[in-house]
């Protein structure tokens, strides 16, 4: 077992499955304290802490709706009653609701960006006063391809991803001269329930439209993660990588 992120305690949200189960896993596996946060689907987040147990890993997992601000209290609360620090937090969690803007509900639209923009801002909000204290910390938000180019039929995702990048480079601007990272990691199309019925309903092979011809898989997310919260990315903040196989360019 290496241990890129010895030590450490962190928090990344929607991490029952997909790409947060995959950033739980290996987190865990690099040596940090990991705690698993899901919404609704409370055995699966059981199943990813149980495979991390079974690896010698440390996770736990906790009930919290990103969107809710009571919610993200008790989240944050409880981590660092438990363990005193917060030293990374993946603001993962993430919902789609595609439709073209002419049909979507007003509803759908306001359910993509409280998840998927308010939720970042409320879970940084609630780290942030540990990480001043610790003068250190690395906070990484999961935006996507689409916060660039937009998305046919995702308006209000896009949106959301675009602001999560916005949102990323102020409060990199406002936390870098205490020691703490604010970056973002903008996906192209990764294997996961996520892109499921697009990469089937879709009547062409998707993965022909990506240079490096084949879908991401979580590990690949994962591993820049693990990258933007070691030492080894110390001077980085603010960046937005893109783990895309070339996707957008
Ligand atoms: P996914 O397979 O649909 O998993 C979403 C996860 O988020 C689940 O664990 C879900 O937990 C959790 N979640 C949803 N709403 C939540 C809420 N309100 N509070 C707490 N947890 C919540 O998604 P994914 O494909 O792994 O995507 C992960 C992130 O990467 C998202 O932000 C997504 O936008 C971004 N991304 C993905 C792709 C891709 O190709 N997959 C591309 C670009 C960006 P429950 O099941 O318990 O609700």
């Amino acid at each position: 077992m290496s241990s890129l992120l010895e030590g450490q305690a962190a928090v990344i949200t929607g991490s029952s499955r997909g790409i947060g189960a995959a950033i739980a896993t290996l987190f865990a596996a690099e040596g940090a304290t990991v705690v698993v946060n899901y919404r609704s689907d409370g055995a699966a987040a059981s199943k990813v802490v149980e495979t991390i147990t079974a690896a010698g890993g440390v996770a736990i997992a906790l009930q919290a709706d990103v969107a809710e601000e009571e919610d993200v209290h008790r989240l944050i609360d409880t981590v660092l009653q438990r363990y005193g620090r917060l030293d990374s937090l993946i603001c993962n969690a993430g919902i789609v609701r595609d439709n073209l803007a002419a049909a979507m509900p007003v509803k759908e639209f306001d359910e993509v960006l409280r998840v998927n923009l308010r939720g970042p801002f409320l879970a940084i909000r609630e780290a942030i006063p540990s990480m001043l204290r610790a003068r250190a910390g690395s906070i990484v938000n999961l935006s996507s391809v689409h916060g660039d180019s937009g998305g046919r039929g995702q308006c209000n995702y896009a949106a959301s991803k675009s602001g999560l990048q916005a949102l990323t480079r102020s409060l990199a601007l406002e936390l870098a001269p205490r020691n703490i990272r604010v970056n973002a990691i903008a996906p192209g199309l990764i294997e996961t329930d996520m892109t499921r019925s697009i990469r089937q309903l879709s009547p062409e092979d998707l993965s022909h439209g990506i240079p490096m011809r084949r879908y991401g898989q979580p590990i690949d997310v994962a591993n820049a993660a693990a990258f933007l919260c070691s030492s080894r990315a110390s001077y980085i903040t603010g960046a937005v990588l893109h783990v895309a196989g070339g996707l957008g360019l």
